[in-house]
């Protein structure tokens, strides 16, 4: 399997990806916004297009379906309850379908609702495993709620899905919010080195660039899954007094979540 990721170089940040055999040369482009840019980098490298996925239904996600359909005849695919948000879906996912890409890419769906009620993650279980999560898990950060999700779905989705995939996991975000998010994580952990050292060897903004983390990684530098940090709790007593001093995974997740909405 071969992962291209192309910075889209848009105010949304977002990042796409092709994701390609490299036997057969067919490509799968997960939500190809800016999709010229995935059509001509998909030509440079010898790729055919077959198929694209939406990891969900808005617009910044799927803006870019009909334009890459019309230049190169590809499948659609999508989160079976977010096919009729979205259009001109040819096949809709449920939890555990399987992706074939080409002859040796085998992709498999997780159901993620959370950021949205039909939120879907593809998960590569290659010799370097690989999570192209969207808009649900980001670096050092995850997705926010209010275009028709709910946080206690997405509490669910990180601790029960994503907290128990490999650690050497790489994750593939649908934008690129590395920095902004590390500063969130050291506002609520200001004794956190791994964020403190990443957001300085990080230095000049440039998302093309941008570090690719593995699940190990996220571990250290993202709070929503460090809710037993005692710094990350003592802080967030602060401006939650009734959180008590043992509070659940849950309560801290939804809190946090919270503070991030107005941070
Ligand atoms: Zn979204
Ligand atoms: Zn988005």
């Amino acid at each position: 399997m071969i992962v291209d990721r192309i910075w889209s170089g848009n105010d949304y940040r977002n990042f796409h990806y092709l994701i390609a055999c490299p036997e057969s040369g067919e490509a799968l482009a997960v939500d190809p916004l800016e999709w010229r840019l995935c059509h001509a980098e998909a030509k440079s490298r010898g790729w055919t297009i077959t198929q694209i996925l939406n990891t969900h239904e808005h617009r910044d996600h799927t803006g870019g379906n009909s334009g890459l359909v019309g230049a190169t005849g590809a499948k659609v695919l999508a989160h079976a309850d977010a096919a009729s948000r979205i259009g001109g879906v040819d096949r809709g996912l449920k939890k555990g379908d399987v992706i074939k890409v080409g002859r040796t890419v085998e992709l498999e769906c997780l159901d993620t609702p959370g950021h949205t009620r039909a939120h879907i993650c593809l998960f590569s279980h290659a010799d370097q495993p690989a999570l192209f999560c969207g808009d649900t898990l980001f670096n050092a950060g995850a997705g926010n709620c209010h275009g028709g999700g709910h946080p206690e779905l997405l509490y669910d989705t990180f601790v029960n899905q994503l907290a128990q995939l490999p650690d050497a996991t790489r994750v593939y975000p649908g934008h690129e919010y590395l920095a902004r998010n590390l500063q969130f994580t050291l506002d609520r952990e200001p004794d956190n080195r791994d964020a403190a050292d990443l957001l300085e060897r990080r230095g000049k903004d440039d998302p093309a660039a941008s570090i690719v983390t593995t699940l190990a990684d996220e571990k250290r530098i993202n709070t929503c899954f460090r809710l037993h940090s005692p710094t990350v709790i003592a802080r967030l007593r602060e401006a939650f007094p009734d959180l008590g001093e043992h509070p659940e995974g849950r309560s801290v997740f939804i809190k946090l979540r919270e503070l991030r909405n107005r941070w």
